[in-house]
């Protein structure tokens, strides 16, 4: 099994978000169950051939694309991920300098669009010079969402694509690429795709994610519990009767996480490794959490974390809403995020008016995130929307209890304690609230600083929640038998 892994993000090269995580930990899953996969992705300025080790394709050397009636000279460099001695992924990078040498991932820029069409097209051209043929494009969010009518319109001759067919992973369909009509006509796309209500028209615009949705023979996303809400109006972004017609076609497949990388156990990025059996030591990582935003060094308040992007729908508005509550709960707070000026300014002004109850750290910084995971009791998502959440299942591996609202990939994924307790059962591994109010999300808080203070409950939610397991092997086994599917289907 041939697969393709087309990304516009991946760990450790370029992240924004969860789909950086995705792209790795689920890749090197599928190649250890024996998928041939490669991955493609742009080369940004994050990215340095040099220092990251890249190595130039000769065999692939310049291609030419023509992209909105320029063009544009595209190279391509790779590197090697060992796995074992027997299997590596081999990346490839797509390098443009004009369209990827800018100052982040994701641009406002008015090219944007052409952005990601460039890269689409490199990758087919990638592949026809490696004369590679894919039994499946994974393509993944509205990046790559062209590719599809792409490869039918502008490569069809080529019989090395006649058998390929294109999975396409949704991981947030509130991110839909929607541009003005001119990049279909300027990059002599068909027109007649492009028509009021159109399997390439939303609104006015063109969009990628539409077009990902309706020319895909498998569309995922990523937990059970997003594939049934992205079919509402409330969670579909508008897509959801788009979604509908190919209702047949959408599952929902859980994030892994990849415990290599996330485990309290081996993390190279903590000072005070620990296990279910050495938990007192994850106290001494809240020390070290609490020294560097120099908080009290005081172990008996709560200390709850947040990783995020700061955007609106992470759900922070309850957090502002309810700041006159939450300042006077017995608990502190370290926040690490970036994102919009509203909510960054908002954290900030938090740590200077009270220095001893909040540490804000406004950045993007992966070692902090893992000390934060290590260090903190609990961890706080209280979403408006999650497709799935990583956070999450790494805070449960860390034996920091997380407090979520359930929606998404976090009703799947964490059982509030109280409800299980109701039961006669103690399976809970959170705290889980569900109407979108400050009031819920306080009161959940509340719920867990309550416990927090008896330890035998305490250690028990703790262990309810390392023992879960969400490796992704379990995961790219439901994908690799979406790939089987895909190859036995006809055109
Ligand atoms: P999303 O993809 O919506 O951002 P996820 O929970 O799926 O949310 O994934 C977020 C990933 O990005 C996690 O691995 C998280 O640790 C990481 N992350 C988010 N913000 C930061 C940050 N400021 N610093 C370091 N890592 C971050």
């Amino acid at each position: 099994m041939k697969v393709a892994f087309v990304s516009s993000e991946l760990e450790p090269f370029a992240k924004v978000g969860g789909l950086a995580d995705v792209a790795r930990g689920l890749t090197l899953a599928l190649s250890k169950i024996g998928v041939e996969v490669k991955i493609f992705v742009p080369r940004y300025s994050t990215i340095d051939p040099w220092r990251d080790e890249l190595h130039y394709c000769f065999d692939i050397n310049e291609i030419k694309l023509q992209i909105s009636d320029k063009e544009f000279s595209v190279h391509t460099y790779k590197k090697e991920i060992d796995i074992d001695e027997k299997t590596h992924i081999i990346v490839y990078f797509v390098d443009s300098p004009f369209h990827f040498l800018r100052n982040s991932i994701y641009t406002n820029d008015s090219d944007e669009g052409e952005r990601f069409l460039l890269f689409s097209k490199a990758v087919i051209e990638i592949c026809q010079r490696l004369n590679w043929a894919p039994d499946v494009f994974h393509i993944n969010d509205w990046p790559t969402g062209l590719l599809p009518v792409i490869l039918l319109q502008h490569y069809n001759w080529d019989l090395l694509f006649k058998n390929s067919k294109f999975l396409f992973t949704i991981h947030n369909i509130e991110y839909q690429g929607n541009f003005s009509p001119e990049i279909i006509f300027n990059n002599y796309l068909d027109g007649k795709y492009f028509y009021p209500g159109g399997p390439l028209e939303f609104h006015g615009k063109v969009s990628f994610l539409k077009a990902g949705i309706l020319f895909s023979d498998i569309i995922t996303t990523v937990s059970e519990n997003y594939a049934r809400e992205i079919l509402t109006p409330e969670f579909g972004g508008g897509m959801e009767l788009i979604l509908k017609t190919r209702k047949d076609s959408v599952f929902g497949i859980l994030n892994g996480v990849d415990y290599s990388e996330w485990n309290p156990k081996t993390d190279k990025y903590i000072p005070f490794r620990y296990s279910e059996k050495s938990l007192h030591r994850k106290t001494k990582n809240k020390i070290e959490l609490l020294k560097y935003f120099r908080l009290p060094e005081d172990k008996q308040i709560p200390l709850i974390g947040i990783v995020s992007r700061l955007v609106s729908q992470k759900g922070f508005d309850l957090f502002i809403n309810g700041i006159n509550e939450l300042i006077q709960l017995n608990c502190r707070f370290v926040v690490l995020g970036s994102g919009e000026k509203k909510y960054e300014d908002f954290f900030r002004s938090l740590s200077y008016s009270f220095p001893e109850k909040f540490g804000v750290r406004i950045s993007f910084d992966n070692h902090l995130a893992h000390l934060i995971e290590a260090g903190a009791d609990m961890f706080l998502m209280p979403s408006k929307y999650e497709p799935c959440g990583l956070n999450q299942i790494y805070s449960l591996k860390y034996g920091t209890v997380p407090i979520v609202r359930k929606t998404g990939g976090l009703a799947d994924t964490v059982k509030d304690w109280d409800f299980y307790k109701n039961l006669g059962q103690e399976s809970g591994n959170g705290f889980v609230f569900e109407e979108y109010s400050s009031r819920a999300m306080i009161d959940a808080i509340r719920r867990a600083i309550d416990k927090f203070s008896d330890k035998k409950i305490w250690k028990q939610i703790q262990l309810n929640g390392m023992k879960e397991n969400f490796s992704w092997d379990i995961s790219a086994k439901k994908y690799f038998d979406l790939y089987k599917i895909l190859s036995h289907k006809q055109h």
